[in-house]
């Protein structure tokens, strides 16, 4: 899923005039992306001139931190080391689910192509 880098955009609008879809606006003058209306097709990414429309792989760093810091924050309602303990591994129980789904989905994604 393409983002784009608030820092980088400078607001031209070329990426919206490239969208197939209509799936970026500019509220501002930063360019934002619908993720619900964008159909992946990598064309914003192509056309910016500044390069601020960047890949999903870069932001994981960004989301990791930010489900420590959920965790950190989830941490605060329990009180005894064996709570905090056993929440720790409830999120890692509920992180493991979301490895299992994408694992499964890269399999059943290579059957498909298969099928193309
Ligand atoms: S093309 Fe790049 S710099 Fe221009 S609005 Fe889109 S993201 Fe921003
Ligand atoms: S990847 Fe394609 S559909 Fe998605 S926002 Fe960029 S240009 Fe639009």
């Amino acid at each position: 899923m393409p983002w784009v880098n608030e820092e980088m955009c400078v607001g031209c609008g070329v990426c919206v005039d490239e969208c197939p879809v209509g799936a970026i606006s500019m509220p501002d003058e930063t360019a934002i992306i619908d993720d619900h209306t964008c159909i992946r097709c990598g064309r914003c990414h192509d056309v910016c001139p500044e390069d601020a429309v960047r890949h999903d792989g870069e932001k994981a760093p960004q989301e990791i931190e930010a489900n420590l810091q959920w965790t950190r924050d989830l941490l605060k309602h329990y009180e005894t080391h064996e709570e905090k303990q056993a929440l720790i591994e409830r999120m890692k129980r509920y992180f493991a689910k979301d490895r299992k789904v994408a694992e499964q989905s890269i399999e059943r994604l290579d059957s498909l192509e298969q099928e193309l």
